[in-house]
């Protein structure tokens, strides 16, 4: 029996439209020179105005950074490091504040939100016990050679809108802590708890370390092309993605770029029916379906496709789709009216191409909910399995052998993640090994942890995050050769 909730929130979800939201621009918490309505996409309600800037209050953010660089790089680690606890410390305070700010403008689950800002306490706490001693490349009698790790200056941190805390976090405590400062700019949908984090850092940081400014959609092209920028932190779209690249090479900025992803799950012939069908259900449909490591396409050994399928139209079933505030909710809405048009035009596509299984229809009523939805019977030809369906709908192929599922599963523009379920692990860890993407799981999918390194391949992206190589990101190697000839 399928679940869908009326989209009516619990009766405190007001809380948010009396107080005011302000951009962080050198050390200032200051009104936007416009605002940007913010809507909650399971009722289509307006919640809360946010600042977006202009013009000139991107130069200030630009200038303050560029200015506090100047001190903030020579400040030394230690100092870092107990402002980026400080951080911690402050954002575990304010926990279920920012947890009901995203649900309300993210749509998604109150225990997901919370989740997000466990993720982000994780992260910061984590990558702040990190030593960045500089290391000894020669030491003899000829030269004594050290390489050590420079701060690029300022970061420009472009958020999407899908995990917006914890991406934000992940990205300014690393950048923080190699000596950089900061410019944040959220996505102009769920831009609440940026500026909450505005409010935490305002109190802990020196002016100018961080900037947090509103948009409206004019801003991302303008950080990413400016000269006094020297980094770009980018996770959002290919498409978008391709324009940062081209915007940064006139100053030859550095750029890491977190893009989109269409992860294949392969289910071999011995894998557990029914536990793979509830794990790869968890990491198909987690944020209803708009995560870029979601698993996107399903690959199932013929000889328990029918199996497989229907333990997952089961499952999509008995999804409770319902508000984010709602404590039983376990999939809320997509996160904007673009998204949800998207969607539908998936739904006309699963019809088309495919058998649909669960979900399919569009729901009436306010709020962008669109269901679990599972499709069979799909060709790999359809554009609900080449492109990336960033929503709740997922085909399921069938496939005879694994060099057969291995080249339909590389054969694609994406290479982000992927995953390989079955009881023979050195087998699955094989058929895992041929897969060209950025991480590949067996037996789980989505495992990321701030000391593992983590980006795509192909058109998935450039550069890492997480683990010592996403944090070196944020430096310019800088060797030093003391001849001792
Ligand atoms: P998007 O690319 O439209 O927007 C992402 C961010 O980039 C937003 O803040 C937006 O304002 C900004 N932006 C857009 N165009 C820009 C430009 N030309 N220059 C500078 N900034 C620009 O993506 P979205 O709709 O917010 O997110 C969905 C997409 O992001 C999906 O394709 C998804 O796979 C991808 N994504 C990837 C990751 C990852 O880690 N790889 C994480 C989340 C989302």
């Amino acid at each position: 029996m399928t679940q869908t909730k009326t989209p009516a929130a619990p009766g405190d979800r007001k809380d948010l439209s009396g107080r005011p939201f302000r951009q962080l621009i050198d050390g200032q918490l200051v009104a936007g020179a416009s605002e940007v309505p913010v809507v909650d996409p399971a009722t289509e309600e307006i919640i809360a105005k946010a600042p977006v800037a202009d013009r000139n209050q991107l130069e200030q953010a630009v200038a303050a950074a560029k200015s506090a660089f100047q001190t903030w790089r020579n400040v030394g680690h230690e100092r870092r490091v107990e402002a980026i606890r400080k951080i911690a410390d402050a954002v575990a305070a304010r926990r279920e504040e920012i947890a009901r700010a995203t649900t309300l403008e993210v749509g998604k689950p109150i225990t997901a939100a919370r989740m997000d800002v466990d993720l982000a306490l994780l992260w910061a706490r984590q990558v702040a016990e990190v030593s960045l001693e500089p290391e000894i490349l020669q030491d003899d009698e000829q030269a004594y050679i050290t390489m050590h790790r420079r701060p690029i200056g300022v970061v420009a941190a472009i958020i999407p809108w899908n995990f917006p805390f914890f991406q934000t976090v992940y990205k300014v405590i690393p950048a923080i802590l190699t000596g950089n400062t900061v410019v944040v700019k959220p996505s102009p949908t769920t831009p609440l708890n940026a500026m909450i984090l505005g409010e935490i850092l305002q109190d802990v940081l020196p002016a100018g370390v961080v900037n947090i400014i509103g948009d409206n959609g004019h801003i991302g092209p303008l950080l990413a092309e400016h000269p006094d920028i020297g980094k770009v932190s980018f996770t959002g779209s290919t498409v978008a993605g391709r324009k940062v690249m081209a915007s940064a090479a006139p100053t030859l900025k550095r750029v890491v770029l977190e893009l989109g992803g269409n992860d294949a799950a392969i289910v071999l012939e011995d894998a557990d029916v029914a536990k793979a069908a509830r794990d790869i259900f968890t990491w198909a449909f987690m944020n209803s379906g708009q995560v870029c490591i979601n698993i996107k396409r399903i690959f199932v050994h013929e000889s328990i496709y029918d199996a497989f399928c229907d333990a997952f139209a089961g499952l999509a079933d008995a999804a409770v789709v319902g508000h984010g505030l709602d404590e039983t909710t376990q999939y809320g809405p997509v996160q904007n009216r673009r998204q949800y048009e998207t969607a539908l035009r998936c739904l006309e596509i699963a019809q088309r191409d495919g058998k649909v299984i669960a979900g399919g229809a569009r729901q009436d009523g306010k709020g962008y909910f669109v269901r679990p939805t599972v499709v069979r019977d799909i060709p790999d030809t359809s554009d609900l399995v080449r492109e990336e369906t960033f929503g709740p709908i997922r085909p399921i192929m069938k496939y005879s052998s694994i060099d057969d599922v291995v080249r339909r599963v590389n054969d694609t523009d994406y290479g982000l993640g992927g995953s390989v379920w079955g009881r023979d692990i050195d087998l699955a860890a094989k058929v895992a090994a041929r897969i060209d993407s950025g991480t590949t799981w067996v037996n789980s999918h989505f495992a990321l942890s701030p000391g593992v390194p983590f980006g795509g391949r192909k058109q998935s992206g450039l550069g890492t995050e997480f683990g010592l190589d996403g944090i070196h990101e944020y430096t310019d190697r800088h060797v030093i050769n003391v001849s001792r000839a």
